[in-house]
């Protein structure tokens, strides 16, 4: 077999709030051989993920940090070219930890198949993959949303509260979606059916839940943290639940992470606040993607991708996702 080139993107320097083009080493080397249990996948596109900013700091989360030098971590989905293993045959298509690179070396036992016929595939990366998890994982098992309720959803035009949003109206929710700017506003209302929308760059968000929420919130699934975590803390119907999934307004803060000045609110109303990470559901994504792949075919569930072309535009295209330029789950086209 005559030698593959591969071209990687490896974390050069522990970035200092948003991640700069000198944060990234750009090499090409020889792509690796398969051993026995391996295969030699060649990456059709990355998941791009608000994750990504904190695997590049040092220091004790969920997963190890990327190291210096190490090729960036990334969720990808591929095609099989060369298989050590017989669980996998060329041409199979998986997604796995593929790091940003167009060909990764990935043991069998931690890739999983998709079913190209299914959805496209970088829909294997949005609904029917991680995030899609997320939103259903979060959603069901622990902010246990009944009929009738109120959940309000940040980050709602995005990979996980767009999802959010469109599986809280299957049980018969009653659904805000927090997001910036009018036409994801609009977009959510009107293409994904959530009953309200609020526009956190030009409203009052306050005064808004209370029109919008007349019942107070009784989910709260958190993309974002900082003021609108408050602002729907002060809000929280008695028995209120809040997820903790994410807080992208904090991830690239030079100072400290800004935590909810309101949670007495959790005191007042016998709330709940509790943390997810999407991994600790792995032995039941089988279950749920075929829930998700049903409601997509029933339409009752939508997948909206951003797909920006080329490897080499990672570190401009990564920043979308803060400064929300992004509409939809954030994919890199690679091969
Ligand atoms: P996404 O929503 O598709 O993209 C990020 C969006 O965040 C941007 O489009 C932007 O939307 C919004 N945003 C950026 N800066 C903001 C700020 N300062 N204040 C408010 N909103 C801001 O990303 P995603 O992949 O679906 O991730 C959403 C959240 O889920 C992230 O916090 C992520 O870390 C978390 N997550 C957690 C898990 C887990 O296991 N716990 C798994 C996956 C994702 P606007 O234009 O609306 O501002």
């Amino acid at each position: 077999m005559t030698e593959i080139q591969n071209r990687q993107i490896r974390l050069a320097a522990r970035s200092v709030g948003l991640p700069k083009p000198e944060d990234w080493e750009f090499t090409t080397e020889a792509a690796l051989q398969p051993a026995e249990g391996e295969a030699l996948v060649r990456v059709s596109y990355l998941s791009l993920d608000p994750a990504m900013r904190g695997w590049m700091n040092e220091g004790k989360s969920y997963i190890e940090p990327v190291a210096i030098g190490e090729v960036m971590r990334a969720l990808g989905v591929g095609q099989v070219v060369v298989s050590n293993d017989p669980s996998l045959a060329v041409g199979d298509f998986v997604t796995g930890l593929t790091g940003v690179q167009e060909y990764a070396v990935l043991k069998a036992k931690h890739v999983t198949k998709v079913d190209p016929r299914l959805a496209p595939l970088p829909v294997h990366l949005s609904v029917l993959g991680m995030p899609g998890m997320t939103a259903y994982f979060g959603l069901f098992a622990i902010g246990q949303p009944k009929a009738g309720e109120t959940v309000v959803v940040s980050g709602a035009a995005g990979a996980v509260g767009a999802t959010v949003g469109q599986l809280a109206k299957i049980p018969g929710c009653r659904v805000v979606g927090i997001a910036g700017g009018r036409d994801k506003c609009k977009y959510i209302v009107d293409e994904l059916g959530f009953d309200a929308a609020i526009d956190y760059k030009c409203e009052d968000i306050a005064k808004s839940l209370q029109e919008h929420c007349p019942n107070r919130i009784d989910v709260y699934f958190d993309n974002v943290g900082g003021d609108i975590l408050d602002a729907c803390l002060a809000h929280l119907a008695m028995k209120g639940r809040v997820v903790v999934c994410g807080a992208i307004s904090q991830y690239n803060n030079t100072t400290p992470v800004r935590g909810p000045s309101n949670y007495l609110s959790l005191l007042v109303n016998r709330g709940r606040m509790e943390g997810m990470v999407v991994m600790d559901y792995a032995g039941r994504f089988g279950h749920a993607v075929r829930d998700m792949a049903k409601w997509m075919a029933e339409g009752k569930l939508k997948s909206r991708e951003d797909v920006v072309e080329g490897l080499e535009t990672f570190p401009e295209t990564l920043l979308k996702l803060f400064t929300g330029e992004n509409f939809g789950k954030l994919v890199l086209k690679v091969a």
